[in-house]
């Protein structure tokens, strides 16, 4: 019977959605009491999808699903009929939040029979969630007494009708008002999340988003002309803008200037302005037409694998978000003002887009995508901003200006907390801000094992806002200064005076203690707009680091002039990044040497003395570290790239993150290698990857050799009381048949070692 059915929403005039908008704008428009609204309207959908049976459901404050407005249905079940979240199909539809097809419902397993609302005969069903900022608040249903399977297309039109219905229902128009407390209540109720922690300590503060939604609007329009006129004015300015963008950096090339011609080619696209008229022939405003499409888009999204496509869909949502600001009178609005102690909710955020935010307000960041390797982790570490990362749902439920609660530590957010975890949360943070204290009251302490293994504590670092915990955690020195940061900020290139003031006042800064400058690791997600670099399928293991400073000179020398100038009468350590073979050392020392030539030439102040060291975070690298160590003068393990070539497993993946462990014994008897070559060599060996901020990750690798140790700096302080009380003689037995023999992550052995041994962790 079902191949014989054609859908209503594909008859030829396909005008139902269309038909159904209006019909809808006209019962919103007539005077009368809610429920007859809502009774209109389930019989307006019956009638356009051709349904023997329309009912809306909506969700209590107790979390029950109450029969609200049925078509169909006995109607005296109305309001009497509650269901359990959970409970029969509609409440899996609400607990699932998606859509649920079926052509014989009272089989499926989920089925409760209700007798006082008549539907015995009754076959197929199909309920979409009403879903209000990413919350189910009720449960739209049409059924059928034929046995077959709705549409995609009917899914689609039904679901179309569910968000306009889920906006008229939050708008109060449809609700009693005793319900639309309830209601209210409902949407502001406290939540409790899960994520990934990424950067520990606790903030209660402000939520706002990366890109904020709109502002409230009008749904239906008033006069379909004049929101037409309204919508072809907001493509006009938004067209002007992109033209002017694009006039005003005709200097652009490569990814940067492909992303505004994309973006030109999408303000101009025919289909993309057919559809938005469409909504608004439909009798949607141009606000509600441009969401509507926007919907549809993102859903398109969610099913296409092509990161090429995914990124210029990306684009149409920003596009979309530009016309949306134009449409409500926000303007162009593209600088984010935060409020004070902001956490800020963001899909997923880029080193650059971070560093520009004012760092005096942002106190935390979720994110609901990312892993605690990849770069934009790093500088939020780097800043002390504790992040929580893997939180798609936060990031779409959390509206701007509710509080919110991030622990960095365990992962745990609570939106709009109630009284009591608010007053848990404060006893936290007072606790986290007094164990802080007290290691930094420790930080004069040697960092030696008990049985007299003295460690090299140092701490990474990127920004001059970094300098201070040099001396508040006592770490020996700054192990990795990640240059290319500076490069990040700002709109330019920094000149070589820019770069030689910052050099110079981290070194004035440092007072003495030693600071390995990294030459920029620019490429792969570290880029900003103006490099205009082009487009690489893997930048990871592209054009990158060392790689571009050897082939770039004109970015290399600048920066070696300004290092040389700034550690003018001082020791200057330079460490290259992305080696891969000897002749790269070779080649980037020749450039250095140039430059050394150059100011000698020039009469200017040397350093006393030059160490240049190499990162080792390709396997390439580390096979033959016997033999790049002949050119270099200290060595230094990028534990986050060489994992990240070591399992094959992108380093920025959220999906990855978990899955292969820095602990386990392929990755550690690796490294063990890497450190006995280097040994033999004569060369010092260090770790600056983020694993070791881990004190257990820091234990292995000093259990393999490893004794000088680079990390973030709050881990400086939980490492070093590690350090303080494990003997390391003892522990090194314990581990090494391990490395040979196990073939698992050895992170929970090595837990129970650390609390048999009483270590602090
Ligand atoms: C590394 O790869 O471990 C490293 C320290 O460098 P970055 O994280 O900046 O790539
Ligand atoms: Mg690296």
């Amino acid at each position: 019977m079902a191949s014989h059915y054609q859908s209503p929403y594909l008859r030829e005039d396909s005008s139902s959605p269309r038909i159904l908008m209006k019909r809808l704008r006209e019962i919103m428009a007539e005077d009368n009491s809610a429920q007859a609204r809502l009774d209109e309207i389930t019989r307006a959908i019956a009638f356009t999808m051709i349904a023997d049976v329309c009912s809306i459901y909506l969700r209590r404050v107790d979390d029950r699903l109450e029969l609200y407005a049925t078509i169909g249905l006995n109607r005296e079940a109305v309001h009497q009929t509650r269901l359990d979240w959970g409970e029969g199909l509609v409440g899996q539809v609400a607990k699932t939040g998606q859509p649920l097809n079926l052509d014989r419902a009272p089989e499926h397993s989920a089925f409760s029979f209700r007798a006082e609302v008549g539907e015995e005969d009754l076959q197929s069903f199909l309920g979409v969630p009403i879903l209000r900022t990413g919350k189910v608040i009720g449960v739209l249903v049409i059924q059928n007494r034929q046995q077959r399977l709705y549409r995609e297309e009917e899914v689609e039109a039904v679901q179309l009708v569910a968000t306009i219905l889920a906006e008229i229902v939050a708008g109060g128009d449809l609700l009693e008002e005793a319900d639309k407390a309830d209601l209210e209540q409902l949407l502001q109720k406290p939540e409790h999340f899960h994520g990934k922690p990424v950067v520990s300590g606790v903030v209660i503060g402000t939520a706002v988003h990366h890109q904020p939604p709109p502002p409230a609007h009008k749904i239906f329009a008033d006069s379909v002309p004049h929101e037409m006129q309204r919508l072809e004015e907001g493509l006009a300015s938004l067209q002007k803008n992109i033209d002017v963008l694009i006039a005003k950096n005709e200097q652009l090339s490569g990814v940067s200037r492909e992303v505004l011609e994309v973006y030109r080619l999408f303000a101009y696209d025919k289909g993309w302005r057919k559809r938005l008229e469409e909504a608004v022939l439909s009798g949607l405003s141009a606000e509600s037409s441009v969401e509507q499409v926007q919907n549809e888009n993102r859903k398109k999204m969610r099913t296409v694998k092509d990161p090429y496509l995914r990124e210029r869909i990306h684009d149409l949502d920003d596009l979309t978000r530009r016309l949306l600001r134009i449409l409500t009178g926000q303007g162009n609005g593209d600088q984010l003002e935060l409020p004070d102690e902001a956490v800020l909710l963001a899909d997923s955020l880029g080193p650059a887009e971070l560093l520009d935010l004012d760092r005096e307000k942002l106190r935390a960041l979720i994110l609901a995508e990312g892993s605690d390797n990849s770069h934009i982790a790093i500088v939020a570490r780097g800043l002390d901003l504790p992040m929580v990362v893997d939180l798609p749902d936060v990031v779409e439920r959390v509206h701007d200006g509710d509080q919110i609660i991030v622990d960095g530590q365990s992962g745990e957010v609570h939106v709009r907390p109630p009284a009591e975890t608010l007053a848990i949360y404060q006893s936290k943070r007072e606790f986290f801000a007094q164990s802080q204290a007290e290691l930094a009251a420790e930080r004069a302490l040697p960092s030696v094992s008990k049985d007299g293994v003295a460690i090299s504590l140092h701490m990474n670092a990127g920004l001059l806002v970094d300098l201070p915990h040099l001396h508040s955690t006592g770490a020996e020195g700054i192990g990795l200064f990640r240059t290319e940061l500076q490069f990040l900020i700002g709109n330019n290139l920094p000149t070589s005076a820019e770069q030689e003031n910052i050099y110079r006042t981290a070194l004035e800064q440092a007072q003495g203690k030693p600071i390995i400058f990294r030459t920029a690791d620019l490429g792969s997600d570290k880029a900003a707009d103006y490099m205009r670099l082009d487009r690489e399928t893997n930048p990871a293991m592209g054009w990158r680091g060392v790689r571009m400073s050897i082939d770039r000179e004109g970015l290399m020398r600048p920066q070696l002039r300004a290092l040389l100038s700034a550690a003018g009468g001082k020791e200057l350590n330079i460490l290259l990044p992305m080696v891969t073979t000897a002749e790269e050392v070779l080649k980037a020392r020749e450039i250095i040497d140039k430059e050394i030539e150059r100011a000698r030439r020039n009469d200017r102040l040397l350093p006393t003395k030059i160490n240049v060291g190499v990162m080792i975070e390709t396997p390439a690298a580390a096979w033959r570290i016997d033999d790049i160590a002949r050119y270099a003068d200290f060595l230094s393990i990028g534990g986050n790239d060489m994992a990240q070539f070591f399992f094959a497993a992108d380093r920025e993946s959220a999906r990855l993150s978990n899955r292969y462990d820095s602990m386990h014994p392929a990755f550690l008897s690796f490294m063990k290698m890497v450190a006995d070559k280097a040994r033999y060599s004569g060369k010092s060996l260090g770790y600056c990857g983020e694993q070791a901020a881990d004190p257990l990750m820091a234990m292995a690798l000093i259990g393999i050799g490893i004794y000088r140790l680079s990390v973030p700096a709050p881990s400086i302080g939980p490492i070093k009381r590690v350090i303080r009380a494990m003997d390391v003689g003892h522990f090194r037995q314990w581990l090494e048949p391990k490395l040979a023999l196990e073939s698992r992550s050895l992170r929970p052995q090595m837990l129970t070692y650390a609390l048999e041994q009483a270590l602090p962790l």
